[in-house]
């Protein structure tokens, strides 16, 4: 996978492709980070790449050539084909919020480019004429796209093939199937009094199973309920049933947990 980063700061990078994960996963050659400075795309001799408002108004807007020509250099290396399915992604909080089903709506694809803002905004003709897609972390406002990206980043690559050791760790993850995953525990059994629960001790995988399809449903139900009209699953065999169904083993559950 091949994430092109237009940015007007890739030293901001640095670290985070430098580290853990991600670096593994570059030095294997499973993800290629491509840090694009759309400043080097300006024309004038001061490479400008932001001018103000028309009609006024504070901060400065993103001008659309230094951005517009960046992306057009990405698929000029592309084939007619890979070129339309690129997605064109622009970090921006007006865009539709990410998720788990965004990030693994993303990782299906071999290539994409991520627009990272900064002052006031960009040019609206971006946003009309060039963009596949927009893309907000959240309802609140950073100063630039470069966090945005580095959280698409990183949750797009992790589901990668291979980028992960285990394969199978995405799948139990909180919000892989539309549920918080269970409690984790690990060595030493007793802690400052505190014990684990004895049926992760017991060796017995199907009860494991058991126990933590229902701890990952208690759990969702306790901290985010709204998810639950979302899933369809059932805690005993994690088979896809209706939420009529699902309702109904969350309240056993529910009653079993008090
Ligand atoms: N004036 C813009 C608005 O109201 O939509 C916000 C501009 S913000 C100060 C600068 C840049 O940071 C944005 O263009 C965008 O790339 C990035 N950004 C800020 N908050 C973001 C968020 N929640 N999600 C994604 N990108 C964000």
């Amino acid at each position: 996978m091949i994430v092109h980063v237009l940015t007007l700061f890739p030293e901001i990078f640095q670290t985070f492709i430098s580290a853990s994960i991600l670096k593994r996963a570059i030095d294997k050659g499973l993800v290629q980070i491509n840090l694009i400075n759309f400043r080097d795309y300006s024309h004038d001799k001061h490479h400008t790449v932001d001018d103000s408002p028309y009609g006024g108004g504070a901060g400065m807007v993103l001008k659309p050539e230094p951005i517009f020509e960046a992306v057009e250099a990405i698929k000029q290396g592309l084939n007619t084909e890979e070129a339309a399915r690129l997605p064109v992604i622009l970090l921006t909080p007006q865009g539709r919020t990410f998720n788990q089903a965004v990030a693994q709506e993303l990782s299906t694809h071999s290539a994409m480019v991520l627009i990272c803002g900064h002052y006031e905004g960009f040019d609206e003709r971006i946003r009309e004429h060039l963009v596949t897609d927009e893309i907000s972390i959240g309802d609140y406002v950073l100063t630039g796209g470069e966090i945005p990206a580095m959280a698409v980043i990183d949750a797009v690559t992790r589901l990668a093939p291979g980028v992960l050791g285990c394969e199978e760790s995405p799948l139990d993850e909180s919000h892989a199937a539309g549920l918080l995953e269970y409690p984790q525990y690990t060595r030493p059994p007793e802690f400052r009094g505190w014990g684990v629960p004895e049926i992760l001790l017991s060796g017995n995988h199907a009860l494991i199973a058991r126990w933590r399809r229902e701890q990952s449903v208690k759990r969702t139900m306790e901290r985010r309920p709204d998810m639950l009209g979302k899933v369809n699953l059932t805690p005993e065999t994690g088979k896809k049933r209706n939420n009529v169904q699902l309702t109904r083993n969350c309240a056993i559950i529910k009653a079993e947990a008090l």
